[in-house]
């Protein structure tokens, strides 16, 4: 096994949550972190970290839900503000375009998780 960063110290936030959003290892940046769509690899093709110890759990929700409200809040203040738009308009393209930023920023937003319990050594590993 090759690891980048064997030493806990050496394990930098930052950049580990900026490889996860990258959907890459977050040790060594290289490794793809998933495959399929959100299912994660156990092991990282390159440097053999173990990632299947870190799980997500609800705080994937949570973030996600963070960041589309706060997109779509921010659109329909704006449309309200200007003078409000058509329900149909809501209904044809702000639900369209929440569900697929939803879809599209849901393994970003899972690699940066993982990157970040990586980092801290927030895994399960110890209970198995
Ligand atoms: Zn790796």
């Amino acid at each position: 096994m090759n690891k980048v960063n064997s030493d806990d110290t050496a394990k930098r936030a930052w950049p580990a949550i900026w490889r996860g959003v990258k959907c890459k290892c977050p040790n060594c940046g290289k490794g793809w972190l998933f495959h399929h769509y959100l299912e994660q690899h156990d092991n990282c093709a390159v440097c053999g970290e173990p990632l299947a110890y870190y799980k997500a759990g609800l705080f994937l929700p949570f973030v996600v839900v963070t960041l589309v409200i706060h997109l779509v809040a921010f659109f329909m203040l704006d449309m309200e503000l200007r003078g409000g738009a058509s329900p149909l308009f809501y209904l044809y393209v702000l639900v369209p375009l929440t569900v697929v930023f939803t879809v599209g920023i849901l393994p970003s937003s899972k690699g940066a998780i993982l990157g970040l319990m990586w980092s801290k050594g927030w895994s399960d590993e110890q209970d198995r």
